[in-house]
């Protein structure tokens, strides 16, 4: 990765530093710590490029550790592809992978330390009573009756809880704290519960799981992890991550830092509904390249390397807001300006007859123009022509104002890396509408200006000879609301017209090898992957992944 990529500096870098400099830490290591229940999303991307962005630039390391403490939600699925976004965001983990449940049999000597200090009690308690003991934020708690148990009889109903004795919701181990405290997460907050499910590593080994904030911390300190680095909504909680380190036997320090969320508009960032829009068939998988999960973004043609640019571009702080979708766009866009060869491909195929094809002057079929502008590395290609074209539907019209830098009849456009040509007339289907001009090109006119004919704009064109017809679809954003998070119901603020599929594109012919994955810029049009779902060779389908800065809306207001 290029130097460049540094993290800016930020609260989280000052802290490091500060660390570093008072000798509070010799190194810095991070960790990415997932609950595999969905895929990744651009929101986890923030967070990525941050813990794996502080190990690389602070020589240190970052872990990835699955935080599978819930074995009824979670599934290999999403382990395998929480791995494969990470490596493709460029990113390496220090081996091995972690899982929270490595740490299982150290968690629950962890929680018999707490039971033998008195710090820790088998509620019977159920868990709609825990939640009305609990109080609210105006109220205190009230102490369960079971809060004062001996540590003898902690110690053996725990041993019970392991032995699968008490059903699910029968009894939970909770950490005895403080129940009048003004933080909720310290009233006794429960820390391990039954749960009868077999787990995706561990098996059946367990029938009681510990709850995130008490394998958390824990976690982090096993790992020797220095900064552990969280989102805002579990600021209360590091009083609990604290208090669980202070009063158990492990050495390493672990101290947690929170920073704001990632909040996109028009998109989704909890894996939650994510997965509801998958259930309901709303979209094409977890990769549809219409979500801004890193799956979709990948099959939509966003590089890891403009993913790696947005997240160092809204930096990292304590203040929420909501982040433009513009922002990532004029990422992706940027880098494929510069790096994505260039192609021609019409999209609502018009022909084009050229009468005197073939006449003194007009007999060139073939041009070898590069294929990207500034990037003689990217090679060249042959483009080629014959006396049929096609050229955009959009792109002809029979009157038109002076504005109008197009193909209209009586004026003279160039078609790009090729001829200038003249449109004499045009025929109609029943409706009206244009179905073929007639068109002659100007003779010598291929890279060269020629006296008294001054075309009034560049249009593009494939040959209508050799073309292949190819599906395109046109993406657009996938919610009419710029903040569906916040909607009562998300579901409903669906845009109807989220994907425009085109089914008979004409694209020039070196297109037909293009491979899933591959990226180019559609002259005129904007950039187009290749979809790497169902590829057929030879039939590519492609994929908008961002439209050029002008759009053809706004070109067709002039
Ligand atoms: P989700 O609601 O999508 O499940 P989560 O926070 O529960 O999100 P985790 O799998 O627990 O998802 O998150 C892994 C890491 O990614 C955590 O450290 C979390 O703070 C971070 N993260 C998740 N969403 C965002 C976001 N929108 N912005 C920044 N960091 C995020
Ligand atoms: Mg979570």
């Amino acid at each position: 990765m290029a130097e460049q990529e540094r993290i800016p500096r930020n609260f989280i870098t000052d802290i490091i530093d500060d660390d570093l400099k008072a000798g509070r830490a010799d190194h810095v290591a991070t960790r990415f710590p997932p609950e595999p229940n969905g895929y990744l999303h651009i929101g986890h991307a923030k967070s990525i490029c941050l813990n794996f962005g502080l190990a690389r630039d602070y020589h240190g390391t970052c872990n990835l550790r699955f935080d599978d403490t819930n074995p009824v939600k979670e599934d290999m699925e999403y382990i395998r592809s929480i791995e494969r976004d990470v490596q493709w965001l460029g990113f390496h983990w220090q081996e091995p992978v972690r899982h929270s449940s490595d740490y299982f049999d150290q968690l629950y000597g962890y929680a018999l330390e707490l039971i033998d200090q008195g710090l820790a009690y088998v509620d019977e308690l159920s868990p709609d009573q825990i939640r009305e003991y609990r109080g609210t934020l105006k109220e205190p708690g009230r102490c369960s009756p079971y809060r004062d148990r001996s540590v003898e009889e902690n110690r053996a109903l725990f041993e019970k809880m392991r032995q699968g004795e008490f059903a699910e919701g029968a009894a939970c181990l909770r950490a005895k704290i403080d129940m009048a405290s003004p933080f909720i997460c310290m009233r006794d907050p429960v820390i391990y519960r039954v749960r009868f499910a077999a787990h995706a590593l561990t098996g059946q080994k367990w029938c009681i799981y510990p709850m995130y904030d008490f394998t958390h911390c824990i976690s982090d300190a096993i790992e020797g992890i220095t900064h552990s680095i969280c989102t805002l909504e579990f600021q209360d909680n590091r009083r609990l991550y604290d208090w669980v380190l202070d009063h158990i036997s492990i050495k390493s320090r672990p101290h947690q830092y929170e920073m704001s969320r990632l909040n996109l508009e028009y998109s989704l960032t909890s894996k939650r509904k994510l997965n509801l829009l998958v259930e309901k068939g709303i979209v094409d998988g977890w990769d549809d390249p219409r979500l801004t999960t890193i799956s979709g973004l990948r099959r939509r043609g966003y590089t890891p390397a403009s993913i790696r640019e947005f997240c160092r571009r809204i930096g990292v702080t304590k203040q929420e807001n909501t982040v433009e979708m513009s922002a990532l766009e004029s990422c992706v866009r940027e880098d494929l300006n510069a790096n994505a060869p260039r192609a021609m491909c019409v999209l609502h195929p018009l022909k084009v007859v050229i009468d005197n094809f073939g006449a003194d002057g007009v007999t060139q079929s073939e041009f070898t123009v590069p294929n990207h502008p500034d990037k003689p590395e990217l090679g060249e290609r042959t483009i080629t022509m014959s006396k049929e074209i096609y050229i955009d539907a959009a792109d002809f019209r029979e009157e038109a104002n002076k504005q109008y830098k197009r193909l209209k009849l009586g004026s003279e456009v160039r078609l790009r890396h090729g001829y200038i040509i003249k449109a004499l007339s045009c025929e109609k289907d029943a409706e009206g509408r244009v179905i073929l001009v007639h068109a002659e090109a100007v003779p010598n006119s291929v890279g060269a200006n020629v006296e008294n004919h001054k075309p009034k704009g560049v249009i593009h064109y494939v040959n209508a000879a050799d073309c292949v017809r190819v599906q395109v679809n046109l993406l657009d954003k996938l919610f009419t609301d710029p903040n569906p998070g916040a909607a009562e119901d998300f579901l409903s603020v669906v845009n109807p017209d989220s994907k425009t599929v085109i089914l008979d594109a004409a694209a020039e012919k070196s297109l037909g090898e293009a491979q899933p994955g591959d990226t180019f810029q559609f002259e005129r049009e904007g950039y187009f992957c290749v979809d790497s779902k169902d590829f057929k060779a030879g039939q590519p389908v492609f994929n908008l992944t961002v439209a050029l800065r002008e759009t053809r809306k706004a070109q067709a207001q002039l």
